[in-house]
């Protein structure tokens, strides 16, 4: 199978290759040249009794010049131990119409690591097939989740090294804690001073810079990023849309082919998108419900056809979709568009210069037929992760609650009974304080851990070890820079001389 550009003037190349690249020469994104059909039940055999055989199975079918050997040893190890459950994603019955997907059982505790865990393992796999010899340095920016689950993937990996730069007093402790506690040989963690904008300029000038990309050529490192555009990350979370399904319809709670709809908590468009995906493969999904929080900008485009960048920028409670450019939607445009690309090229050359594009009203109508575009503030928010409670005994994070809000809201709207998955994106304990508020409780003046003990007796569930072992866990990286000096903190890093 190649991968072609969504902006079309880039070579089309083999899966490693597109997942060395990340992004296409053309500025494009990598999207497979056709879909395989895998229809609504791929699992058969022995090796689809656990989740690694049944990822590798569906990986089989767009990494196609990765071997079976290769597939199967790099899912084995990414869907281990690491994940807390024994069947990695597994789904709840909340009742008779509402399953939930919980994509949270990895090591930190959220669902970067569904595609975070077995990516560098694809990547390792695909700089085995190059003839050059080099080592990736993997460069992370990070407002919290993305960075954890980056050092968690990549730690110990060959051939990679991954350093991660995260705003001096800008995460949350806990996310701290996880962060400057990561061990490994391969890796480094280093604050700046000044906000998440400013690290990640710091990032991109990292990038551009000739001197050091020069000096890193000497030592021979390549830069490269792990961010939620590469076909490496998208392609594993195709995976549990299907293994989920398969566990509706053996609970008996669909018929095997029965269409249900899915509802996603959405910032970047990766995970929606991905369920998309699995739709053109076959799955049977009906509609695909996009729930946004605040910054509500693909709610906004689902309803009218316009895309607008322009607007305030809210810091909310579920911060991993607090994103005002979805990079992924670029590849549903290249779809809707019929997979022109010259219409995506448009579209993309309209967001850059004026920060604004409006899709035709053919293009409208099918984004549509399939999507439904909803929006819970904080208020909805905190109210649905309480009634969750209330209703279903269930403890949902506010990512997750998002989507709560905007299944029932949809349910109201339009009176559809259709079974539906809602995809939960992180555990309640990693946000322990908005859901804690959310049940009523005061939580000023209490620290990360005394709130997780908290949340641990309202509801009788342990708190996750990966959270509590942070407490008595030495700090490595203890450094913090300034923005002028990244390029500085990263030589050293590597040793370059
Ligand atoms: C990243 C993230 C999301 C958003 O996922 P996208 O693929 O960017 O749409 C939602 N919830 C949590 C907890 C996340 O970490």
């Amino acid at each position: 199978m190649e991968y072609i550009s969504t902006r079309g003037s880039a070579p089309a190349m083999s899966s490693k290759k597109a997942i060395i690249k990340g992004m296409a020469d053309d500025n494009g994104l990598y999207v497979p040249a056709t879909f395989p059909f895998l229809g609504p039940n791929p699992f058969s055999g022995a090796d689809c009794d656990s989740y690694a055989g049944r990822a590798a199975r569906i990986l089989q079918a767009f990494l196609t010049d990765y071997s079976e050997a290769e597939l199967s040893l790099a899912c084995k190890t990414a869907y281990a131990e690491n994940f807390a459950s024994p069947s990695v994603a597994p789904v709840r019955f909340l009742d008779e119409g509402l399953a939930v997907l919980e994509l949270w059982h990895g090591p930190t505790l959220a669902f970067k690591d569904m595609a975070l865990q077995l990516m560098p393992r694809l990547l390792s796999f695909a700089l085995q097939a190059e003839r050059e010899r080099y080592e990736i340095v993997i460069l992370v920016a990070t407002s919290g989740d993305t960075g954890k689950a980056a050092l968690e993937g990549f730690a110990g990996a060959e051939r990679m090294r991954i350093f991660v730069f995260y705003p001096y007093g800008g995460v949350s402790e806990i996310q701290r804690l996880q962060m400057v506690t990561q061990r490994g040989e391969n890796v480094g963690v280093c604050a700046v001073r000044g906000n998440f904008d400013d690290a990640q300029y710091g990032v991109k000038q990292l990038f551009a810079d000739p001197h050091l990309n020069r000096r890193l050529a000497v030592f021979h490192f390549k830069l490269s990023s792990a961010n939620s555009i590469n076909w490496g990350r998208l392609a594993p979370q195709i995976v549990y849309y299907f293994t989920a399904y398969e566990q509706m319809a053996a609970a008996g709670k669909i018929q095997l082919g029965q269409p249900i709809n899915i509802c996603v908590p959405t910032g970047n468009f990766g995970n929606i998108l991905a369920a998309y995906y699995a739709r053109q493969c076959g799955l049977p999904l009906s509609k695909l419900l996009c729930a946004s929080n605040r910054n509500k900008v693909l709610t906004d485009f689902i309803r009218s056809g316009i895309y607008d960048r322009q607007r305030e920028f809210y810091r909310t409670e579920s911060p991993s979709m607090d994103i005002l450019i979805s990079s992924n939607l670029e590849r549903l445009l290249f779809e809707l568009s019929g997979r022109q690309p010259e219409i995506v090229c448009q579209w993309m050359e309209e967001l850059a210069t004026r920060g604004w594009y409006e899709i035709s009203s053919a293009a409208l109508e099918k984004l549509q037929t399939l999507f439904y575009g909803g929006f819970a503030d904080s208020m909805e928010t905190f109210t649905a992760m309480k009634e969750a409670f209330e209703k279903s005994g269930y403890l949902m994070d506010p990512h997750s609650a998002v989507g709560y809000s905007v299944l029932q809201r949809y349910r109201e709207e339009t009176g559809d009974r259709t079974p539906t998955l809602l995809a939960s994106t992180a555990s309640p304990f990693k946000f322990n304080w908005a859901v804690l508020e959310a049940l009523g409780e005061n939580t000023s003046g209490q620290d990360e851990f005394s709130l997780l003990e908290e949340l641990s007796k309202l509801t009788g569930q342990p708190v996750p070890a990966k959270l509590a072992e942070l407490n008595s866990l030495p700090e490595i990286h203890a450094g913090v820079c300034e923005k002028q000096e990244m390029a500085e903190v990263l030589g050293r890093f590597l040793g370059l001389k």
